[in-house]
């Protein structure tokens, strides 16, 4: 569903999007298994080939927004765009030290999907430009975490930096750089946003600026 103008959504276990604008680009891919509903929608709603897709961003490396990455790649042709910090887990040249329950189970679903490791070609660092997108890298939840901030749209999309419960801001659950975090939101202070587009959940629409103002005071306490 669009989501906000020219932004299509896909939810499930985390979000996907689609940014139909000028260019067309993915912001990450979900689970393993999602690339069918995502293709389907390009070419039966945006009435597009799949192969206009020219980028596909990830927000960082965790599975649940990169597990159907090796699929859309395949099919679209997209080059691929992660923070430098996190290629190296898509790549499956390293391994975060996550919960020991999760590891199985990525392990598990990247044998039945037959989840093949995806090689970036492209490396964003802070301050980089995908489209009108800026990139801001805001290392806390994983190292290579990213937002992507768009001054004409005033749109941020987050991944899992930030989510929305009760129509209020709040962290992750996970913080493998818990140090770095504070510094990172901070970043996204002196952003003007109409909209917050999360990695799960709900997008945040109204009074973005006020609440994103309200959760640092929290960090703060
Ligand atoms: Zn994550
Ligand atoms: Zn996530």
């Amino acid at each position: 569903m669009e989501v906000t103008k020219g932004i299509h959504q896909f939810s499930g276990v985390s979000n996907s999007y689609i940014i139909f604008n000028n260019e067309i680009f993915l912001v990450d891919t979900g689970m393993p298994g999602k690339s069918g509903e995502i293709i389907d929608y390009i070419k039966n709603e945006l009435k597009r080939d799949p192969q206009d897709i020219k980028t596909i961003v990830v927000t960082h490396h965790h599975f649940d927004h990169t597990g159907s990455l090796d699929k859309l790649k395949e099919i679209t042709g997209a080059k691929v765009a992660i923070h430098s910090a996190d290629a190296d887990y898509i790549a499956g040249e390293k391994t975060q030290n996550g919960s020991l329950f999760m590891i199985p189970v990525v392990m598990f679903m990247k044998i039945i999907y037959r989840s093949r490791s995806v090689k970036a070609d492209i490396l964003l660092e802070d301050g980089d430009e995908i489209g009108d997108y800026r990139v801001i890298h805001t290392p806390g939840h994983t190292s290579g975490s990213i937002c992507l901030y768009n001054p004409n749209n005033k749109v941020l999309f987050v991944g899992d930096n930030l989510m929305c419960s009760q129509n209020k801001i709040e962290g992750p659950r996970v913080l493998h750089e818990p140090e770095l975090f504070k510094k990172s939101i901070e970043k996204l202070k002196n952003l003007n946003i109409d909209v917050i587009l999360t990695g799960h959940g709900q997008a945040i629409t109204s009074d973005a600026n006020n609440k994103l103002e309200t959760f640092l005071t929290e960090l703060d306490n």
